[in-house]
């Protein structure tokens, strides 16, 4: 094992993918996680499924990711070639897996500032219960998904839409258990003018509607959501769905005050649109809320800026590059900051984009790398990169790459991507 230590803040998807890596390749990673449990955004915040990682039946995401999803499914929190998921099978998925590779995390711990010396970080700064302390390492991945390390260490930032600054609107998921879901599937399809999407596949069931319902809601003075329509898919079970419609508008998921408010108003939402599927829709006569997220989800703040910045047009161009590192075909999704609606763009049928190796090198740091939502991206190309699957496999190469850094003794700018590339051909090459 190398002498030599990597200290990974955020234990998402990324991030535990960074530190198997890490280790994978002789490393000494520490992971380090604010909450009680690890999987981030898709734990914490319960968000499923996963989004496409294929290209047709061609996986653009093998690797950690595929040992996590294969874990998942011997825990049946998964079906077989489903996308759908169960966050707490996860959560205990994850603590196997990082017990099984032997790596060190600190749990209940915040990451709250770092200190520099000649353009490289020396230590951070931790706060806990057992108060606060200073960690000293080698090399660094911010996979906060905040871009929290990075921020405190000078790296520039961008953050929301270029006009306003205004990030992509927060969703407080919940799940909705003891659902009758043929029940459901036959109401809906009696009137299919009522629905976006009425699916029924290998990934389960996949709702967008009730536009009336929400309509006669609204007249009633009973419903608040600015989204107008109701989407939610089945998770590892046909009688437990998760909600994915709740909208909170105008907020930053890096301001407290924000935060506080959002995930106030969120649980009043939520609690709205239970009533309205309970007291409507067959199929929820018999149904309770069975759990909210922990935390409400954000799914944008800070993205840093590296030495290559992925655009929009790098996302429907599905641009190609030399230092590739991971690769996806989620299109666009832009979830309006300030009302229900948003933006699709897709790429042509069959094409796919790969992430350079320079949009995780941030700026002005010579031993930090960036991986997750945060990494330079503009607002456009972020509403595509940030599906999970694709973070997992920045994080795996992030992972390596620190590794391999520490054994050549050289920045990332440095890295010989090629040497990297040779260990994650599963996330670049079909
Ligand atoms: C509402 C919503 C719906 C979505 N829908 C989908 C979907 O259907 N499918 C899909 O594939 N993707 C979806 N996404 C996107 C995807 O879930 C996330 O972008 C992705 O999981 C982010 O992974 P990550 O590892 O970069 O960050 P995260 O999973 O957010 O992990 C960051 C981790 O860092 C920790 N952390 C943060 N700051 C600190 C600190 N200062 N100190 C210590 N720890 C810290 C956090 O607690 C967290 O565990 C959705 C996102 C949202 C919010």
């Amino acid at each position: 094992m190398l002498n030599k230590r990597t200290i990974i803040v955020g234990g998402g998807m990324a991030g535990v993918c960074a530190a198997i890596a890490s280790k994978k390749l002789g490393g000494n990673p520490l992971l380090v996680e604010r909450y009680g449990f690890l999987g981030g955004t898709s734990t914490a915040s319960m968000v499923s499924p996963f989004m496409n990682y294929y290209l047709g039946d061609k996986p653009l995401v093998k690797g950690i990711f595929q040992e996590i999803l294969d874990e998942l499914e011997k825990y049946n929190g998964k079906k077989h070639k489903s996308r759908a998921f169960d966050s707490e099978t996860l959560k205990i998925v994850l603590f196997e897996i990082m017990d099984k590779y032997e790596i060190e995390y600190l749990l209940h711990t915040y990451f709250t500032d770092v200190n520099i010396e000649n353009n490289k970080i020396k230590s951070i700064v931790l706060e806990s219960k057992s108060g606060k302390e200073i960690l000293e390492g080698d090399f660094f991945i911010d996979t906060s998904a905040d871009a929290d390390l990075a921020f405190k260490s000078n790296v520039p930032f961008e953050i929301g839409r270029k006009e306003d600054g205004l990030t992509q609107a927060m969703t407080l998921m919940f799940r909705i258990a003891n659902v009758n879901i043929n029940k459901v599937l036959e109401y809906c399809k009696k009137n299919p003018e009522n629905f976006l999407f009425i699916e029924n596949d290998v990934n389960g069931v996949s709702i967008a509607g009730f536009k009336k319902e929400i309509e006669e809601e609204r007249k009633n003075g009973n419903y608040d959501n600015p989204l107008d329509y109701i989407f939610f898919v089945t998770t590892h079970r046909d009688d437990l769905i998760i909600v994915n419609t709740v909208r909170i508008l105008y907020s930053s998921g890096i301001n407290n005050r924000d935060l506080t408010k959002a995930q106030s108003k969120s649980h009043k939402l939520a609690w709205q649109i239970y009533k309205l599927l309970k007291n409507k829709v067959p199929g929820f006569d018999d149904s309770y809320i069975s759990n909210t997220a922990t935390q409400i989800g954000v799914r944008e703040t800070r993205r840093i800026i590296g030495e290559y910045t992925i655009t929009g047009l790098d996302i429907v161009n599905a641009s190609k590059f030399q230092d590739k590192i991971a690769r996806g075909n989620y299109p666009i999704d832009i979830h309006d900051p300030t009302g229900g609606g948003g933006k699709m763009i897709r790429l042509k049928e069959g094409e796919y984009y790969d992430i350079p190796f320079r949009s995780l090198i941030p700026k002005n740091i010579d031993n930090l790398l960036v991986a997750g939502r945060c990494i330079s991206a503009t607002h456009e190309a972020q509403a595509s990169i940030r599906i999970t699957a694709t973070c997992a496999a920045m994080g795996e190469a992030a992972g390596f790459a620190s590794s391999l850094c520490i054994i050549n003794n050289v920045s990332p700018k440095n890295l010989n991507v090629e040497e990297l590339q040779k260990y994650i051909k599963h996330n670049i090459e079909f």
